[in-house]
């Protein structure tokens, strides 16, 4: 391809974990040509500096070698020069995780925001990828997953891939390695399940046969007369793991890392909750398709790769999100009304753990997350909200008001449609571009539903009430209850294993623990004079009552302390969410909510 940047990328060493990468332009900026890799993954929150894993870089023009200048962390500028440039670097990528670049004997993943070094001023040239094997028998099964489309390479092959622009290229992360394949059509578009780990009886054909009712569902949601996918094609890349949970969106795929043990396994019929929470997961990924990936906000559009991108509306792209991951579980059948309501009632408790949720609005939260909820530490409960958790509340109890003020004749499904088609649907159209205002948020929701929401914003989006859940459930025939026991007894901590012993992870303020002056990283050692260990807590509290003293000895660092404690009660949330059946026209309403159509 002619006018093309083009990068050539060969698992060079995968014993040592390296990519080497190389790019050539053929007209760079005369006055001296500048390069930079992203320093952040749009999806992940976080500034991630990856151009600290290139270990090495040179710049060459007609087999000379030019002079390469650091301009800082993440950047480089090439003498000036008229003609071709080839720049080669090696990566190391050694993260195993869906945000950056992993590399072995046994698979290969890379993202374009790791190892594809953006040229300036020529972002909107094509650009074509090369993917060479490695070298080596070991390699010879290896195949290439990716949603990038080939240019010349067949589906599956190593070969030359191409991307319209610098954007699409580093949306497309790529899967090589030795990986479990099927597919399956979603309202006419193929999908496709990349599995890669060892994975003993896996049930792919379940997988797909679930995934196919979850995206049919989205795409109806959000074009319920054409049907019309956002996509060409849909991949779903996976690796699956001893131990592991993540998952990153992209615009036409996926990077999954799930637990092996939530993989279904073949002749296995039961919903385990391992496998729940994978298709959750999926659901999550596949929603955000349209909503952040299509449908973003203005801070988003286009995305600056080498800073912090502020936005108060992340509560709208992964809280909405959050809120629709499990609803399509439901809507399309894969799970029931009683295992909703169950992950319901999690979500509830989770965020009402904690003054955090006092202290932080979900905008907040937003705004703060590449400082706060990216780099949590054991304060964190204490100390601010979840964008996720607390925004799914707030698409919950949108929802349900304005289903319950339009008398069911409007419902998020109709603000979500139109945020589609206002700003998603022509997202990648030639400068159609445009994402949502923080202002226009707020005035969408109010046109489409017809309802005045000022105040539920003032309140739950930029306040920090909790959402009144009770009453918002009951006329679709839910039924809140919070089963909290008062005469349990709690000390206040979330503690973890360390070996044997009993670490406090958070110390909630307020409560017991905070009160005797125990802190988080404090290990128990001995209960009024009898041993805690990492089992033994709960046992040992068990033989007391709320206002009950005794002492608790533990190490900080490794000092003795002795504490005097006065037990408080349990205050962990034990909501229950239970769905009445009568009277009739009470559960046909839910019935629309959790069924979808709006009710008419
Ligand atoms: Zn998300």
């Amino acid at each position: 391809m002619k006018n093309a940047i083009h990068y050539t990328i060969a698992a060079v060493d995968p014993a040592a974990h390296l990519f080497e990468v190389t790019l050539r332009v053929e007209q760079p900026d005369p006055d001296g040509q500048i390069f930079s890799l992203p320093a952040w993954i749009p999806g992940s929150y976080m500034i991630r500096e990856f151009a600290r894993n290139i270990v090495g870089i040179e710049a060459r023009a007609e087999g000379r070698k030019v002079a390469l200048k650091k301009l800082d962390k993440h950047s480089w500028q090439a003498a000036p020069r008229a003609g071709a440039l080839e720049l080669r670097y090696q990566v190391y990528a050694w993260d195993l995780s869906v945000r950056a670049a992993h590399l072995d004997q046994t698979h290969g993943f890379f993202n374009g925001t790791s190892v594809f070094l953006q040229v300036h001023g020529q972002e909107r040239l094509p650009h074509v990828v090369e993917i060479e094997r490695p070298d080596g028998a070991l390699y010879k099964t290896w195949r290439v997953a990716t949603a990038l489309p080939e240019l010349k390479a067949k589906r599956y092959g190593f070969g030359s891939y191409a991307a319209a622009n610098y954007d699409e290229l580093i949306d497309h992360p790529v899967e090589m390695g030795s990986f479990a394949l099927a597919a399956f059509r979603a309202h006419g578009v193929q999908h496709e399940v990349v599995i890669t780990g060892q994975v003993p009886n896996l049930d792919l054909d379940r997988i797909c046969t679930d995934l196919k009712k979850i995206c049919e569902a989205q795409i109806a949601m959000f074009e319920p007369r054409s049907r019309r996918a956002p996509m060409e094609r849909y991949v779903f890349l996976t690796l699956a793991v001893g131990d592991g949970y993540g998952g990153l969106e992209h615009r036409a795929s996926t990077a999954l890392i799930c637990s092996r043990n939530d993989l279904p396994v073949k002749g296995q019929e039961a919903m385990s909750e391992g496998y729940r929470t994978f298709l959750g997961l999926c659901s999550h990924e596949y929603f955000h398709t349209w909503n952040v990936k299509r449908i973003k906000p203005a801070a988003f559009a286009p995305y600056d790769l080498r800073n912090e991108n502020y936005t108060s509306l992340l509560w709208l792209f992964e809280g909405f999100t959050s809120y629709y991951d499990d609803l399509m579980l439901v809507r399309s059948g894969v799970i029931d009304e009683v295992a909703y309501f169950k992950l319901l009632a999690k979500t509830i408790n989770g965020v009402l753990r904690g003054q955090g949720r006092t202290r932080q609005s979900v905008a907040e939260s937003s705004f703060d997350a590449w400082v706060k909820y990216y780099r949590q530490d054991e304060n964190a409960p204490n100390a601010i909200v979840s964008y996720y958790t607390k925004g799914s509340l707030v698409a919950l109890a949108l929802d349900l008001t304005i289903r319950a003020e339009t008398g069911g004749r409007k419902s998020l499904d109709d603000v979500m449609r139109a945020l589609w088609q206002r700003y998603g649907r022509d997202f990648y159209k030639a400068g159609r571009g445009r994402g949502v205002e923080e202002a226009e948020a707020e005035a969408l929701f109010e046109e489409v539903s017809g309802c005045s929401l000022k105040r539920f914003f003032d309140r739950y989006v930029r306040g920090t009430d909790d959402l009144p859940l009770e009453t918002l459930l009951a006329p679709f025939g839910v039924t809140l209850i919070d089963e909290r026991k008062r005469d349990k007894p709690g000390l206040g901590v979330r503690t973890k294993r360390d070996g044997n012993d009993c670490k406090l992870a958070n110390v909630y303020q307020g409560e017991a623990a905070h009160r005797a002056g125990l802190s988080a990283g404090d290990i128990l050692v001995a209960l009024d004079g009898l041993r805690v260990t990492a089992t033994t807590l709960d046992k040992l509290l068990a033989r007391y009552r709320p206002g009950d003293r005794f002492m608790l000895h533990a190490f900080r660092r490794d000092e003795l302390m002795a504490f005097e404690v006065r037990l408080g009660r349990d205050e962990a949330p034990q909501v229950t969410l239970t769905p009445q059946a009568k009277p009739a026209a009470v559960a046909r309403k839910r019935g629309a909510w959790l069924g979808g159509a709006s009710a008419k």
